[in-house]
């Protein structure tokens, strides 16, 4: 049976690089029938852990779709599923590895290691614990703790031995424990480290796939280590390339934005990020592009998830979302615009249905240029602010075109006898134009979009005039031209 989980440490924003491996364990999951998805939450930095960071990440898989069958929340067979709440389990497997010689008290404060890694690496020698507390005496024991010391326990790692492992995507792969050292599995507070906590939890929740980040790839040593010692079976592992940014330097704010909640709140859809995040790492057979997310549990496969950094693409991602933004309604699309609207200051408040009817007209008109909801930010100036200011050197040189003047004013008179004001109807009054005035359409169509929009390109004019409406089309084209 296919068992996969996803554990995020609630730490911070919902990450898009959590996200992709929520998605590869979540499609392994639905890819086969009987297969689980378990979302764990590993808290046990009590520091940097918080419930809004948690509901943060538990809402961006929702919104996203990926639904768990297992984990907070929803329960399951082999929970809790909160590492705060598995403490007792924690105890029970250290006290064992205790009790077996493969773990020990270690009282070395965190000064004396640091102080122990600083001479080391000033040698060149790798920092691993030197085992100053691997054989003390009971006298020893005994002065310690008059000290007040409180121990961590620390892993007795076998020495001079080849730690094994098979990964899905890095193919077989091989440590020293040599180089692994003895480590610390509960801190001295009483609290398990990432490392100890995430085998046993892994292993007594069943997990048969470990799919996560390549940074967790030199903690597996470790982890195979203990799953040995505590007699469990260790899991498959996959552990899926680093995410680049265009520029192939690590993804960080600087490439944007790098939440989901972000993504979700600039208007991108669940669908295309669903779809894009899938495409970071795996790669279909076939050109296909757009996939629906059935269609991604049908086709993805981890043999097909490449070991090379995975280049986070944002046009692409602009492209795709694109696709998915054509199948909505324009009212949608104008829903989707609206907060972003009033934050700016361009709307305040409700709107009347006309006033409504007539955004929505102007989103038909625009939305072929919208990658995302937020874009419509670029086009509100278009539609909200008549006072039209022309910067361009290029567009004022068309203006200043001796036809201007003429082409202008036989516009407006034309535009004013139009009956019915609406795009079919004032597209051809181009053409008159052109005709009476015998000029190309160039010299027509450049100047009106100048004075109306301040801009050399954009959407459908014909489309803009009607919804802006007689006076504040001549309003503005006075303005630029009185
Ligand atoms: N809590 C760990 C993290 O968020 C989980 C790593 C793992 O999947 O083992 O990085």
């Amino acid at each position: 049976q296919i068992r996969v989980r996803f554990a995020p440490s609630p730490t911070g924003p919902f990450h898009i690089g959590g996200a992709r491996s929520a998605l590869f364990n979540w499609l392994l999951a639905r890819k086969y029938p009987n297969g689980k998805f378990v979302l764990r939450i590993e808290d046990t930095d009590r520091v940097r852990s918080s419930k809004e960071s948690e509901e943060n990440i538990k809402e961006s898989l929702k919104w996203l779709g990926l639904d768990w069958d297992e984990g907070v929340d929803v329960g399951g067979d082999y929970g809790p599923y909160h590492q705060m709440e598995r403490l007792d389990i924690y105890k029970k497997y250290a006290q064992q590895l205790l009790d077996e010689g493969k773990a020990y008290y270690c009282y070395c404060t965190e000064e004396e290691i640091a102080a122990e890694r600083k001479a080391l690496m000033a040698e060149n020698k790798m920092p691993i614990y030197q085992g100053h507390c691997r054989h003390l005496t009971a006298e020893q024991i005994e002065a310690y703790k008059a000290e007040g010391r409180k121990p961590t326990i620390r892993f007795r790692t076998p020495e001079n031995k080849t730690v094994e492992f098979e990964d899905m995507v890095r193919g077989h792969m091989q440590f020293d424990s040599n180089g692994v050292g003895d480590f610390v599995i509960v801190k001295a507070d009483g609290i398990p480290v990432y490392n100890f906590a995430v085998v046993i939890d892994d292993a007594l929740m069943k997990i048969s796939h470990v799919i996560r980040a390549e940074e967790h790839l030199s903690n597996t040593p470790r982890q195979v280590v203990l799953y040995d010692a505590l007699g469990f079976n260790v899991p498959t592992f996959a552990h899926i390339s680093l995410i680049l940014g265009k520029d192939h330097s690590k993804m960080s704010k600087r490439h944007g934005a790098t939440s989901v909640e972000q993504y979700k709140n600039l208007g991108y859809l669940p669908e295309a990020i669903v779809n894009f995040l899938a495409l970071l790492g795996w790669a279909p057979q076939n050109e296909q592009e757009i996939f629906s997310i059935d269609e991604l549990v049908k086709a993805f496969s981890m043999d097909h998830v490449a070991k090379n950094p995975a280049v986070f693409d944002i046009d692409k991602l602009n492209w795709l979302n694109a696709q998915y933004m054509k199948k909505l309604s324009t009212e949608k699309i104008t829903m989707m615009a609206i907060p972003h609207l009033v934050a700016k200051g361009y709307l305040n408040g409700a709107l009347s249905t006309a006033e409504m009817a007539q955004l929505v007209r102007f989103t038909e008109i625009i939305r072929d240029h919208l990658s995302y909801g937020a874009q419509f930010l670029e086009f509100a100036d278009l539609y909200f602010n008549d006072d039209i200011v022309v910067k361009d050197d290029e567009a004022q040189k068309v203006l200043a075109d001796e036809t201007a003047p003429a082409v202008i004013k036989l516009f407006k008179e034309k535009l004013d006898s139009v009956e019915d004001f609406d795009a079919a109807h004032i597209q051809p009054i181009f053409k008159q134009v052109t005709k009476e005035l015998k000029v190309g359409g160039k010299k027509v169509y450049m100047p009106l979009r100048i004075t109306i929009t301040g801009q050399m390109h954009g959407p459908d004019l014909a489309g803009i005039i009607e919804v802006l409406g007689r006076d504040r089309v001549f309003k503005r084209i006075d303005k630029v031209m009185p």
